[in-house]
């Protein structure tokens, strides 16, 4: 697509995403400014990220932290909130902390352990969530919900990760309305930890709902929804 027809093109999806977003808001008596309109950038290049900053778009989110250091560095000063949404490995997480504003995949105990060494070592902190299983896939990471229930002691004790809120991908459905009660257990469980004194600090983030079922999650109580195809379009195929 020619550039210009591309810039359009987005703008036109990003204001039909905040249109439906605020529908859904309203159809459960949410106010539609306590949903985020995340865009899941992955495989996107710099120019359509520029495009998607055109029509006010101020949070991305990366799956990689090798293809997003360079679009950090390219979009340095433009007010971007970046969010790192992809698995992440131990490895990676000395790089990661401090350049993302909210780490939405911490599906382990180790994990948040290794975020706190680093930060520590870093003295900064680093806000989270907890992912969370909800389908109980055998193939996919994340806390199942007790065990995220439980990890909570531990958590309060790691003094530089701050624990905001939870995140899911729930299991693949061809009707969006399939994914509602994932949702909506994902809330049921933020509630549950929240009595229990949900982390010493704010614990309201809900990181649910893509491009295929955003509206649903809204209804449900998302705080951020992470749309890629729904902006940009469909992605190549994943490689390798
Ligand atoms: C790619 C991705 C999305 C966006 O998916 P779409 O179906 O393209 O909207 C959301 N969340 C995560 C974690 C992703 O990797």
């Amino acid at each position: 697509m020619e550039p210009q027809a591309e810039t359009q093109a987005i703008a036109r999806r990003v204001a039909d995403i905040r249109e439906a977003i605020r529908r859904a808001a309203r159809r459960t008596g949410r106010d539609p400014s306590s949903v985020r309109l995340l865009a899941a950038t992955k495989t996107v290049d710099v120019e359509r990220l520029r495009a998607v900053l055109g029509s006010g778009v101020r949070l991305f989110g990366e799956n990689r932290l090798q293809e997003a250091l360079p679009k950090l560095d390219a979009l340095q000063g433009q007010g971007i909130e970046w969010h790192f949404i992809g698995r992440l490995q131990r490895r990676k997480v000395k790089q990661v902390v401090g350049r993302f504003a909210l780490i939405h995949s911490v599906e382990s105990l180790e994990l948040a352990e290794e975020i706190q060494r680093r930060t520590q070592e870093a003295g900064i902190r680093q806000a989270v969530l907890l992912e969370v299983n909800v389908g109980g896939e055998a193939t996919k990471g994340g806390f199942a919900p007790e065990e995220a229930v439980r990890a909570l002691p531990q958590l309060a004790a790691m003094p530089n990760v701050q624990v905001l809120g939870l995140m899911t991908i729930p299991p693949p459905t061809d009707q969006p309305e399939d994914a509602r009660n994932y949702f909506r257990l994902l809330r049921e469980l933020r509630e549950a930890m929240r009595a229990q004194g949900g982390g010493r600090d704010s614990f309201e983030e809900l990181s649910m709902g893509m491009s295929h079922d955003f509206e649903v999650a809204v209804e449900e109580g998302a705080t951020i929804v992470r749309v890629g195809t729904g902006i940009f379009g469909a992605r190549p195929p994943a490689r390798g």
